[in-house]
């Protein structure tokens, strides 16, 4: 069994649905299916999970919420009338949003109940439409399905005895098609999952079945080794291991949410990228263990948006707790980093920008030079991280120097340099200014 989940570009209208429906017929295999809400058609749209978000914000603040409606509705109507599907369907929708208007609930569960019918609306239109090509297909709802989730909403996560309802699934005839985004707690309580959490549905639904393969279709052809946008046309990947992709989407690499694959990860099914508009493109395919060549980089990811918090002090390597007491003045402040190389008589802490903004820093930096009274401690902002990765880079010799080469052509200081213990990436830091330059270079190095 494969379980295939299609994000908002593949659903977008009713071309990109007959797209679907085609992908999903063209393999008995693909009998689960999971969709996001209709995405945007052009680049200037707007999403209907977003259309859906306005809607909820008149609605809980008791505001004038007709225009933001007929918005959502005429959406799902061009949708149903071009597939040409009964109107009775665009009504059951429209009533499913009234009822939740209707209901005077928390404002909390109001948005997570109104961002969930986009999902819900994609769902019942492709097994509507699926039903009018006389293929036996349903709608099953995430509660029909077992999706147990925490009760936190727009940060569900899901609870682990969905596995075992999810696999019941298997009893059931014909095509299921489950909308993403949503599950629903213990005590019945409809809840969202983070923004692009229709993937964490795709691959929960995929280790819940125990499928052979998950299908992540989007609107590229594969993964590639580098930044499209920085290397005009790179190498695709035509397979990479979990370990490799969670390190690539670390630095700003992914097609998804890495954190949901997680779920499929966990339960060892293999997962493959395509593209609703390029079916017969391979894809690529992330699975559990590789046969990566020796001393094989697999991709090049890089990221900008970081800063260095550097401290210093004399005799910092004799000094029991230093590291510690800086980290809690971290915790204290409630900031999560990303790094800390340190040297003996310094310690760079890596932060994104976003956990450190302008108000926090004096008092940080207060409170650093105060309780561990350092000879130095000072913030660098407007830096990049660059990332080579891959698992046959273990043990390899002569990578480091093939990299700093890279960086000599492209004329960029590496600021810090940092091998996890699991060797599958080195990472460098550099000044934003520099990132796009060294990227090409390294491209370059050791793709080309
Ligand atoms: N529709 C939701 C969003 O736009 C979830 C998803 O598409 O994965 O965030």
């Amino acid at each position: 069994m494969k379980v295939v989940k299609f994000g908002g570009s593949s659903v977008a209208n009713a071309t990109q649905l007959r797209k679907v429906a085609d992908i999903v017929l063209d393999d008995p295999q693909r009998k689960v299916v999971v969709v996001s809400a209709p995405g945007k058609r052009f680049s200037d749209d707007v999403k209907m999970t977003d259309l859906l978000i306005e809607l909820a914000g008149k609605v809980i603040n008791n505001e004038d919420y007709e225009t933001a409606l007929s918005a959502v509705m005429d959406r799902f109507r061009e949708i149903i009338q071009e597939l040409e599907l009964s109107e009775d369907l665009t009504e059951t929708i429209q009533k499913n949003i009234q009822y939740i208007i209707a209901a005077h609930e928390s404002a909390e569960w109001t948005l997570d109940a109104l961002k969930s019918c986009g999902e819900d609306g994609s769902a019942q239109i492709l097994s509507a439409y699926l039903q009018s090509k006389d293929v036996t297909a349903s709608y099953v709802s995430p509660k029909d399905a077992g999706i147990i989730v925490s009760d936190e909403p727009g940060q569900a996560q899901v609870l682990d005895e969905s596995l075992e309802q999810l696999y019941k699934l298997h009893e059931r005839e014909g095509i299921l098609v489950v909308p993403g985004f949503f599950g629903y707690s213990k005590e019945g309580r409809l809840v969202t999952f983070p923004r692009g959490g229709s993937d964490i549905t795709g691959s929960i639904v995929a280790a819940g079945v125990k499928a052979d393969l998950y299908e992540n279709f989007t609107d590229v052809d594969s993964v590639y080794c580098v930044n499209p946008n920085i290397v005009s046309n790179p190498k695709q990947i035509t397979s990479l291991t979990y370990k490799e992709m969670r390190e690539l989407s670390y630095a700003g690499f992914s097609v998804f949410h890495d954190e949901a694959l997680i779920p499929a990860f966990k339960a060892k099914i293999p997962v493959c990228i395509k593209n609703t508009n390029n079916p017969q493109a391979p894809g690529t395919m992330i699975v559990a263990e590789n046969e990566a060549g020796f001393g094989k980089v697999t991709g090049i990811a890089s990221d900008k948006g970081f800063l260095t918090l550097y401290v210093s002090k004399y005799l910092m390597n004799r000094e029991i707790g230093f590291g510690r007491r800086l980290l809690q003045i971290l915790e204290d402040e409630n900031i999560s980093f990303e790094h800390a190389p340190s040297g003996i008589d310094d310690m760079s802490v890596i932060l994104r920008e976003e956990e450190l903004p302008g108000g926090k820093e004096e008092r940080i930096l207060a409170r650093i030079q105060q309780e561990l009274n350092v000879d130095t401690v000072y913030i660098e902002r407007k830096m990049a991280m660059v990332m080579l990765v891959g698992e046959g880079m273990n043990s390899t010799i002569g990578l480091a120097s093939q990299a700093t080469r890279a960086f000599r052509e492209a004329n960029v200081n590496i600021e810090m340099i940092n091998q996890g213990s699991s060797e599958v990436s080195m990472m460098f830091g550099v000044d934003a200014e520099g990132m796009e330059r060294v990227v090409q270079c390294l491209y370059r190095e050791f793709f080309e």
